[in-house]
């Protein structure tokens, strides 16, 4: 994995890395990394872009000093794991700091929680928090968006068409360690969010549903299906509205299943076998657009 274009944030030095095995993006704790909202690898070996934009967890430096948020707060609320999955594709986008800096996404307006209300009731900030702050970590957004238009600008070039796997993870204990998991009908272990993406891509989304159902998951199958629980995002609706002829993004969403979510301990066997089924639709994708 390597890193070509960079999206820089503000002047800074000791950033708070995530060090779980699995979870840490390559070189992320190398300095030339350190002041970094995203990391973009440039593979190009097919039209799939694999994406983990809630997986970051590092705040830049004076920020965690101003938040009233909890460090496993915040974990719980992120997208662990789901960086080892975008390398799936050689073409990848990663996220490398808290959706509770700055969420990526999120509409621009909202990107920064200011109010529990925007943050699943949790009190992110100790007092509100001084424009400037707010301010860079806005920057930080239009920086990350500058650079997504640039990357899908060449993808679209070599091939044309695209599929952007926009991959998230979700919970579904909020009552608790201990509490019931939430009722399984309403939460798939799989949701595919497809509420912007144009019906000419169809057959695309259908053919990765079906395969990643098919996949044989540690001798059983994914409980995959469509727009139940999320419809995606803001990223993926920026993606359609920019890339209207060119681009087919499917939100995935994995349910917490394949991890504690409260300790954030993975099931590596899992974790695994979640990127082999990923691995499984690529050929697929390629094929179908
Ligand atoms: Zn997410």
């Amino acid at each position: 994995m390597y890193f070509e274009g960079r999206v820089a944030g503000s002047p800074m030095g000791r950033l708070e890395c995530r060090k779980t095995g699995l979870s840490m993006v390559d070189n992320v704790t190398d300095p030339k990394q350190a002041d970094l909202i995203a990391a973009f690898s440039r593979g190009f070996d097919d039209p799939i872009v694999a994406t983990a934009i809630h997986d970051g967890h590092a705040l830049r430096t004076g920020l965690a000093d101003l938040f009233a948020v909890s460090e496993p707060d915040r974990l719980r609320e992120e997208d662990p794991f789901t960086s080892h999955w975008a390398r799936v594709a050689s073409t990848h986008i990663v996220g490398l700091r808290s959706r509770f800096e700055v969420d990526l996404n999120r509409p621009r307006e909202k990107a920064v929680y200011l109010v529990p209300a925007d943050a699943w009731g949790i009190e992110v900030w100790k007092d509100r928090p001084p424009d400037a702050v707010v301010a860079q970590s806005l920057s930080e957004y239009d920086a990350f968006y500058r650079e997504v238009g640039s990357l899908l600008r060449e993808v679209e070039q070599k091939f044309g068409r695209f599929v952007v796997l926009d991959l998230h993870s979700y919970n579904h204990r909020r009552e608790g360690p201990t509490g019931p998991v939430a009722d399984p009908f309403e939460n798939p272990e799989v949701n595919v969010g497809t509420g912007t993406m144009h019906q000419r891509w169809r057959s695309v989304c259908d053919g990765f549903i079906d395969r990643l159902r098919a996949f044989d998951f540690l001798g059983g199958h994914l409980d995959v299906r469509e727009n139940v629980k999320f419809r995606g995002g803001h990223f993926s609706q920026w993606i359609h509205q920019n890339f209207p002829d060119s681009g087919c993004v499917l939100a995935v969403e994995f349910k917490k299943f394949f991890m504690d979510e409260w300790t954030g301990e993975p099931d590596p066997a899992k974790v695994d076998a979640i990127e082999q089924a990923l691995k499984s639709t690529i050929p697929g994708l390629v094929q179908g657009l």
